[in-house]
């Protein structure tokens, strides 16, 4: 087998025999939020959403147009929003010759852990109907010691974490096409 290895579309050295690629994401902790307003990360705590610097009142406030009296200019709260991606730990690809597979593999929960998808060819020797056959293994709402727990939203497609309520019913992921 020879591997050659690309990232943004270009090749990069290798030694040809590279099993393993992983995209590390969030490497740099576990922040989840950021200020629209003045940019810092921050994170929720008892009194609202602090800086790094415990630091609650946001430099970068400004009061809305329509606002009621409240904090001035500077003086007010930060501004949450989710950063993209924050709820990602790491995305992988590893070959294995020896199991003739490639698993595809997706952190959210556990750094220590994933999601793994692996597609992989059944022994031309197997017993079975399968022998020679390529199969895929995918996770699946019941699994034993899952990396995060699945419910089923329809064939194929999972609410990670939780329990689906009748309400709470997620509807078409934004970017679907
Ligand atoms: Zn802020």
């Amino acid at each position: 087998m020879f591997a050659a290895l690309y990232a943004d579309g270009r090749l990069l050295d290798s030694d040809g025999e590279t099993e393993s690629v992983t995209v590390e994401l969030n490497s740099d902790g576990d922040t989840a939020w950021r200020c629209r307003a003045c940019g810092e990360d921050v994170t929720e705590t008892a009194e609202g959403y602090a800086t790094e610097t415990d630091e609650l009142v946001c430099w970068a406030y400004e009061p809305p147009a329509d606002a009621l009296p409240g904090p001035d200019f500077g003086d007010g709260p930060h501004d949450p929003e989710r950063i993209p991606l924050s709820w990602c730990n790491a995305a992988g690809i590893s070959v294995d010759p020896c199991a003739d597979s490639v698993t595809v593999s997706l952190s959210v929960g556990d750094p220590r852990g994933a999601f793994t998808f692996t597609l992989s060819r059944i022994a031309d020797d197997a017993p079975g109907d399968l022998a020679g056959r390529i199969v895929l293994h995918v996770p699946y709402p019941g699994e034993p010691l899952p990396h995060m727990p699945l419910a089923a939203v329809r064939p194929g497609t999972y609410l990670v974490g939780g329990q689906i309520g009748a309400q709470s019913r997620p509807t078409a992921a934004r970017c679907a096409a």
